[in-house]
């Protein structure tokens, strides 16, 4: 599936040419904004896998775009800045801002730094899903935990017991261990 970006930028020759790079590549451009306001109103919009963002920009600056987006949406921004903006973009890390690009921007710059930054942005995303699917695996076991206990004392059962009557019982009613363990934490409340 083709890449979707978004492209925010005051300048309208310069975001133009960057739209015909992208699109020459393969990208697709679904939206271009010439000011910070209308950045965050895209980013809603189409949910990019990437925004290119200006920092100087009318009514609301790059960066403070980007923090809103980031806090918003959590989307995977590459900032474009003139050298002498290089140090304020240092200073104002962001988890979702994944690169940034020093002005003029060719073809043979911009097109390795957006693979780059779509590619890390891809590899966190993965990172965060995982943290996600651990958490929710610790949780399980707990609620699996705490019904086990409330069994043993219920029914003065051993933990070997307990665990294989809700084992067996989730085989015959065909549920999974965590509905059963809510159903026994719920009947003995
Ligand atoms: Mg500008």
């Amino acid at each position: 599936m083709r890449k979707r970006i978004v492209i925010a930028e005051d300048e309208s020759i310069i975001r133009m040419d960057l739209k015909m790079t992208l699109q020459d590549h393969g990208y697709e451009v679904v939206g271009e904004a010439g000011d910070g306001d209308r950045a965050i109103e895209l980013a809603f919009l189409h949910k990019p896998d990437l925004i290119l963002m200006d920092i100087k920009m009318p009514k609301m600056n790059g960066l403070k775009a980007s923090r809103i987006i980031g806090e918003q949406l959590d989307l995977p921004i590459l900032i474009i800045t003139a050298y002498s903006q290089k140090e304020f973009v240092e200073k104002a890390q962001q988890d979702n801002v994944v690169g940034y690009l020093v002005k003029p921007i060719s073809e043979s710059n911009l097109i390795p730094a957006v693979e780059v930054a779509l590619h890390q942005s891809d590899k966190a995303k993965r990172l965060k899903e995982n943290v996600q699917q651990a958490k929710q695996e610790v949780e399980k076991r707990k609620i699996v935990e705490r019904a086990k206990g409330i069994l043993m004392d219920a029914e003065q059962l051993t933990e070997q017991q307990a665990f294989k009557q809700m084992r067996d019982a989730s085989m015959s009613r065909q549920m999974t261990m965590e509905s059963l363990a809510k159903e026994i934490i719920d009947k003995y409340k």
